[in-house]
């Protein structure tokens, strides 16, 4: 199941995770035997039912959690601690309602070192960083407007640019397009294929959505439901750039009537799994 590939940016082995001495002591997973290699800039979206440990996967490759076996490096470096090199963003787009959408935009700025040290010295600086960003997803009239001024879709898009202010080499989505109409939805995969076409770094996309997986990544992996494991690999060859137009294709519906299957096997197979995607 693994990528052909020398250096990996992320590399999972054979990684197991029990969420406390008890649960390991039953050997109760809440993921298994995860391997997994993703080369550098790649964009992988990992697909399944809800409870199969999407979430569990995201806290270990950011090192919130450690594995109870395994091992897992990013970027070379085996990861011990929280990775200082990704940006984050959740369904809910958790702005301070406080702030202003730069403000807001800002924020890692101000916690984040190196950054935080030089704040004062380098704020015009930085408030230009995030304002080009801002610029660039569509919210160049609403930098200086508040949350609540803001849509669910605009929200969301300054929830991204949050995420990628500092310029990480990582940015691990959970579900965040998942609170937004159909439209909108589909704005926002053109917004991220953009920012990603542009920058490169690593996405790593936890989604419900198999058309969203498949309109943005290079590599779908699918997961059965508890205990998680990766149970297909599927490289999505779909030229890039990719236009909406393409999920249209027959080409594009076969790779997610192909990847249904392997939920609905696995769903077959689990009668505790929760909702489908
Ligand atoms: P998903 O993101 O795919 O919905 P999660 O990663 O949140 O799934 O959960 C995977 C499994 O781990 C579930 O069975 C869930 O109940 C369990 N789990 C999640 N968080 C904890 C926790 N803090 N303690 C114990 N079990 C947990």
């Amino acid at each position: 199941m693994s990528a052909s590939n020398t250096n990996p940016f992320v590399d999972f082995r054979d990684v197991w995770l029990a969420y406390n001495d008890d649960l390991l002591a039953r050997n109760d997973f809440a993921v298994e035997a995860i391997d997994l290699q993703v080369r550098q800039g790649e964009f992988i979206a990992i697909v399944g039912p809800s409870g199969c440990g999407k979430s569990t996967f995201m806290k270990l490759a950011t090192g919130l959690k450690s594995p109870s076996r395994g091992s897992i490096r990013v970027d070379g470096q085996p990861v011990t601690g929280p990775v200082k090199i990704s940006g984050m963003a959740f369904q809910a787009p958790s702005l301070l309602p406080w702030r202003t959408t730069v403000d807001n935009v800002l924020l890692p700025l101000e916690i984040v070192e190196p950054y935080r040290g030089q704040f004062k010295q380098r704020r015009a600086e930085y408030e230009q960083r995030a304002r080009a960003l801002l610029q660039k997803v569509g919210l160049a009239d609403y930098e200086d407007k508040y949350p609540w001024q803001l849509s669910g879709g605009m929200q969301q898009r300054a929830s991204i640019c949050r995420a990628l202010i500092h310029e990480p080499k990582m940015l691990l989505l959970d579900e965040p397009f998942g609170a937004l109409d159909a439209f909108t939805r589909e704005e926002l995969w053109c917004i991220l294929r953009d920012l990603w076409s542009e920058r490169r770094f690593n996405v790593i996309l936890v989604t419900h959505d198999l058309r969203e997986s498949v309109f943005l990544a290079d590599t779908v992996y699918v997961m059965s439901a508890r205990p998680g494991r990766f149970v297909e690999r599927r490289q999505i060859d779909l030229p890039r750039p990719r236009e909406l137009e393409v999920t249209y294709t027959r080409e594009f519906s076969d790779i997610v009537l192909e990847l249904r299957g392997h939920i609905g096997a696995i769903r077959r197979t689990s009668p505790q799994a929760e909702a489908t995607p």
